[in-house]
C-alpha cells in the first residue's frame, strides 16, 4: 500500500518476528462496533452491555436484550466477542439494579456483586446472550466484572455454561482476584485486565476524583507487578490473559503487557492502528525487555522511558 504517513496497520496484532497479540475493540452500542470493524479489530475484547440501560428504569426483557446485543455482534459474525454481563453500580448505576444509595459505590454491590442476591438477573442475561450470538454467528464468550476471588469465579462460569455459553471467563480488577490468579484460571477460560478499576483499587484512588489522577496513571510499576502476576499464571495455566482497560490504547505501554504474557488487547476504535502499527513494528524480545525495565522503575515515568528505550 502507497505510504500516507500516517501509522498503517494490517489487521492482525503481530509483532514483526511473528508473536501473536490479538488487537481488539472495547464496544457499547451498535455504531462502536461498526467503527472497531471498519477500524480492523480482530474482534470484541470487551462489550460493555451496561451502557444500554443507563436510563431503562426496568429490566430489559430477554427479548430486547436478545435484540440489542444482537445489533452489536453483528459486525463481528465468526470473529470472537466477549460479552461481559452487567457491570452496574459505581460510576454506571442502573436505576433496576442499584436502587439504594451506597457510602462508597466503588467498594459496595457493583459487578458480579449484584448478581449474587438476584441470580435471575443473570440467568435472563446469559440467555439472551446465547440467543444473540446463535442470531449473528458471533463466536461470543462472556465474562463476569468485579470478582474477587476463584469462588466467585467459580459461580459465574457455572452459569454460564448452564446458559449454554461454553467460554466463560471473568475480568481481574481487584487485586486480590489478581494475587489469586492461578486459582482464578483452574475454573475459568479465560481472564481480561481491567486496568482502570484495578489501577483505582490497588491505589485506593478513586478514578472519578481528578485529583487522584496521577496515582491512576496505567503506567505505575505497582500496577504493572499485578499484570506481570496475571501474566505468568496465564502461562502456568495455559490459557489467556487480555487487558481491555485504557492501558491498552497506548502503543508504547501495549508493547509492556505483551511482554508479561498478556495474549490480547482491547481498546476503543481510534486506537486500534496505532497499537497494532507498533506492534509489527517491534520484536518481542524488545516487549520483554520493556517489561523488565518498566517493572523495576521507580514511577510511571521513569518506567515510560525504561520501555522507550527498548522499543
Ligand atoms: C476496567 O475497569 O479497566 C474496565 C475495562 O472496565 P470499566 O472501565 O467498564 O470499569
Ligand atoms: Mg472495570
Amino acid at each position: 500500500a502507497e505510504s500516507t504517513g500516517r501509522a498503517e496497520w494490517n489487521g492482525t496484532g503481530v509483532t514483526a518476528d511473528g508473536y501473536r497479540v490479538k488487537v481488539l475493540g472495547n464496544v457499547g452500542t451498535p455504531e462502536d462496533a461498526k467503527a472497531a470493524a471498519a477500524s480492523g479489530a480482530e474482534g470484541v475484547g470487551l462489550f460493555r452491555t451496561e451502557f444500554s440501560y443507563l436510563s431503562a428504569t426496568e429490566e430489559p426483557t430477554v427479548a430486547e436484550q436478545r435484540a440489542g446485543y444482537a445489533a452489536v455482534l453483528a459486525p463481528f459474525a465468526g470473529k470472537p466477542v466477549v460479552v461481559r454481563t452487567l457491570d452496574a453500580g459505581a460510576d454506571k448505576p442502573l436505576s433496576f439494579l442499584n436502587p439504594e444509595p451506597e457510602p462508597n459505590p466503588a467498594l459496595g454491590v457493583r459487578g458480579l456483586r449484584v448478581a449474587f442476591d438476584r441470580p435471575e438477573v443473570l440467568d435472563r442475561q446469559l440467555a439472551a446472550i446465547a440467543e444473540a450470538a446463535t442470531d449473528t454467528g458471533a463466536q461470543v464468550s462472556v465474562m463476569a466484572p468485579m470478582v474477587a476471588t476463584a469462588a466467585e469465579a467459580d459461580w459465574f462460569v457455572k452459569r454460564a455454561r448452564a446458559a449454554g455459553i461454553a467460554r466463560a471467563g471473568v475480568m481481574i480488577e481487584i487485586p486480590a482476584a489478581a494475587l489469586t490468579a492461578r486459582e482464578v484460571f483452574e475454573v475459568v477460560d479465560f481472564v481480561s485486565l481491567g486496568t482502570n478499576d484495578l489501577a483505582q483499587y490497588v491505589f485506593a484512588a478513586d478514578r472519578q476524583v481528578g485529583a487522584v489522577a496521577a496515582l491512576n496513571d496505567p503506567w505505575q510499576p505497582a500496577l504493572l507487578r499485578l499484570v506481570a502476576l496475571v501474566g505468568e499464571a496465564a502461562t502456568a495455566a495455559g490459557k489467556p490473559a487480555g487487558v481491555c482497560g485504557e492501558a491498552a490504547a497506548d502503543p508504547d505501554l501495549a508493547c509492556v503487557l505483551a511482554g508479561l504474557g498478556v495474549s490480547s488487547l482491547s481498546m476503543n476504535a481510534a486506537a486500534l492502528t496505532g497499537v497494532g502499527a507498533k506492534l509489527a513494528k517491534v520484536k518481542y524480545d524488545q516487549c520483554q525487555l520493556a517489561a523488565r525495565g518498566a517493572l523495576a522503575a521507580a514511577n510511571p515515568k521513569a518506567a515510560k522511558l525504561a520501555a522507550r528505550a527498548a522499543l
